[in-house]
């Protein structure tokens, strides 16, 4: 038996102590109590007071996420700098008890061991769309359960796109009245839509902190802001309605980066993200703006002349920048994707989030070397949405945080997150299904050293942690069958039925007609620069 993620040093000894129902526990931290308690409820077993199990801490360190645990015949003791040590110690404690536990004597014998443990890195997260498909608080909250288990520590919460807006703004009543619903989704004829209150926002925020878990919001910008354009026309550069996106992919409506109307609003909105999240980070996006209408919008045009900038994609280092300086005044640090850094010109503070391939990855390679942090989410194999033949369970663990093209530069990389987008996520089973077992594999590259990590072993454990995942909050993981389909049949199945939810015609040609008229618009420019 290993623990998932694996332990940092692991020395086991001779001898074992025999946990059962009498068992007591001695504890002063309530969220750690609280931990071991639910834990215990689903084993049938109420928690006691005793000094069988002791939990210590110094207080030292309160940000130290090390701790050790000793188990000896006579007792098992947990000890940390730090209450967040301790809860990390539980979880641990969690597996040992569950891989040998007998359901019908509520008995389990752990072997005598000694356990040092620490990550590997500080950022470990997951994040969640519930735009594309909304999904309500109990969902959130039982990821939110489930992550804490594998040792995460960030919930990063996609909250605007295109499709929908979904949580509540003061000053902008408009963005949920009106831009939380879209009327259907690809055609099925049904609205769809939904989003969180202010006291939900602050009921998941507390939730996540007693498992040690920081929410950290996303208000993508300047792209995937149909939802926000389609509540406030004015907002865009062509000021004329739309309705909020009924189709996914990439969209043309995008914040207009040349009215003051844009910059009050995304510093309105970021004002309330900031009261609502004690998160030190903000995410503001970043990704995927295309710069069609820019190119068309007189404001935008005069904008750039007056900054004397060269093109749109430096609008757009300018309009971040904007972002980043805002949150800055309010004591916060923004994370973008990683397009942002195209222009070579975005502020040094900023935390670019790695997930896109290609000439990108050039990119990243330069803000990392010259001493940017990052967070990895590489889009293969760390997309959690995409079905298992395209990114497999073994991919997913064995895949180098630390890629090629910036070994000697660990210090940059923050940590790891795996994301879930839910274009074609509309239900839990499948939402369930996609991210487990593979954000356990992921966690394990977030918590334990490259040298520990073994696939076999990982694989044989993986069916304890499943168990844990599942008593805990009932998500039920993919079985290891369906994880890595070496079967070309199978797989070119699941392929093609995944496939077909991408083949919209009309999205495509209307890409094809953005492309053509840029291209046009490019070469128009071009002359026109040749004349002067
Ligand atoms: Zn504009």
């Amino acid at each position: 038996m290993r623990i998932i993620p694996c332990p940092k040093d692991f020395t086991k000894k001779d001898g074992s102590f025999l946990f059962d129902a009498e068992t007591g526990f001695s504890c002063d931290y309530e969220n750690v109590i609280n931990s071991i308690s639910s834990f215990l409820k689903t084993c049938g077993i109420g928690w006691r007071m005793g000094d069988d199990i002791k939990f210590t801490s110094d207080g030292s360190d309160s940000s130290s996420e090390a701790y050790t645990l000793v188990v000896g015949e006579d007792g098992i003791k947990v000890s940390a700098k730090s209450e967040r040590g301790l809860f990390y110690g539980a979880q641990t404690l969690k597996q040992l008890i569950l891989s040998s536990f007998d359901e019908k004597t509520k008995t389990a014998e752990i072997p005598c061991c000694e356990i040092n443990d620490e990550p590997r890195f500080s950022y470990r997260g997951y994040m969640f769309d519930t735009v594309r498909h909304f999904f309500p608080v109990e969902v959130v909250k039982k990821y939110i359960e489930a992550i804490s288990l594998l040792k995460l520590n960030v919930f990063h919460w996609h909250l605007s796109d295109d499709q929908g807006w979904r949580v509540q703004i003061d000053k902008y009543p408009r963005l949920t009245e009106h831009g939380s619903m879209r009327r259907e989704t690809c055609g099925d004829k049904k609205p769809h839509g939904g989003f969180y209150t202010k006291e939900q926002i602050k009921d998941v925020v507390e939730f996540a902190k007693e498992r040690f878990i920081t929410v950290i919001p996303e208000f993508d910008i300047p792209g995937h802001t149909r939802a926000a354009v389609s509540s406030y026309p004015e907002l865009g550069c062509s000021k004329k309605p739309v309705e909020v996106s009924t189709k996914f992919g990439i969209h043309s409506e995008i914040l207009c980066a040349g009215k003051e109307e844009s910059y009050d609003f995304v510093k309105g909105v970021l004002r309330e993200f900031a009261e609502m999240f004690p998160s030190k980070y903000i995410h503001i996006g970043g990704d995927e703006a295309v710069k069609h209408e820019w190119y068309k919008c007189k404001d935008c045009q005069k904008k750039m002349k007056e900054l004397g900038l060269r093109n749109e994609e430096e609008l757009q280092a300018y309009f971040t920048e904007k972002a980043v300086e805002y949150l800055k005044s309010l004591n916060k640090t923004t994370i973008c994707w990683n397009e942002s850094a195209n222009s070579g010109k975005l502020e040094s503070s900023v935390i670019l989030q790695f997930w896109s391939d290609g000439k990108d990855n050039e990119n990243v390679i330069r803000e990392v070397k010259n001493g940017r942090k990052i967070i990895v989410s590489k889009f293969n194999p760390y997309y959690l949405d995409y079905p298992y033949p395209m990114h497999s369970l073994k991919a997913a663990y064995e895949f180098e945080p630390v890629f090629h093209g910036i070994e000697g530069y660990e210090q940059n990389v923050l940590g790891v997150e795996s994301t879930l987008w839910t274009e074609w996520i509309d239900n839990t089973d499948l939402l369930a299904f996609r991210v487990f077992p593979r954000l356990t594999a992921v966690a394990e590259s977030a918590w334990c050293d490259k040298s520990k990590k073994d696939y076999l072993a990982f694989e044989n454990s993986l069916k304890n942690v499943n168990k844990l995942i599942e008593n805990t909050t009932g998500i039920k993981a993919a079985p290891l069958k369906d994880c890595n389909v070496k079967n070309p049949l199978k797989r070119a199945a699941i392929m093609m039925k995944f496939g077909m939810n991408l083949i919209d015609f009309e999205m495509i040609a209307r890409s094809n007609r953005a492309a053509k008229e840029m291209k046009k618009m490019r070469s128009v420019r071009k002359k026109e620069n040749n004349g002067k």
